[in-house]
This record gives structure tokens, sequence and C-alpha cells, in this order.
């Protein structure tokens, strides 16, 4: 991660462990996404099928959560 935004030279990282709380959000975007695709997958598929489903959801989109979380963790404490 950049430690200065190039366009407005924001810096992201204010204080060491800044993002540790970021977890947080990510634990719940993860949560949200894991419900999510639940609720579809079990309507139609077996035991099996809804396991692979959300355990391959949950590592391709925890890069998506990982920059999302921090993007949010930045917002909630912008002022
Ligand atoms: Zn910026």
């Amino acid at each position: 991660m950049n430690e200065r935004c190039a366009v407005c030279n924001y810096k992201f990282e204010k204080e060491p462990g800044y993002f540790i709380g970021s977890l947080y959000v990510s634990y719940g975007l993860a949560v949200l996404e894991m419900i999510l695709l639940f609720i579809p997958t079990y309507i139609f598929f077996s035991f099996e099928v809804i396991f692979a489903v959300l355990i391959s959801a949950l590592v391709l989109l925890s890069f998506f959560n990982f920059r999302y979380a921090r993007i949010i963790w930045i917002y909630i404490f912008q002022y």
C-alpha cells in the first residue's frame, strides 16, 4: 500500500497499526457476502457444493474485502 495518495498527498497510515481496526470491517463484509451467497446456494445445491462455493468465494473476495475494508475504515475516521 502506498504511504501517501498520489493525487492529494493524503497520508493513509496515520499511526502504526491504524488499519488493524479495518479487520472488523473486513469480517463484516465477509459475513455479509457469505449470507448473500448461502441463501441462493442453499435452495439449489447439496452441502458439499455450498461449502465449496462459500470457501471459493471467501478466498476470491478476500482481495476485494482487504481493499474496501481499508477504504471504509478511512472514511469512518475521516474527520
Ligand atoms: Zn487522494
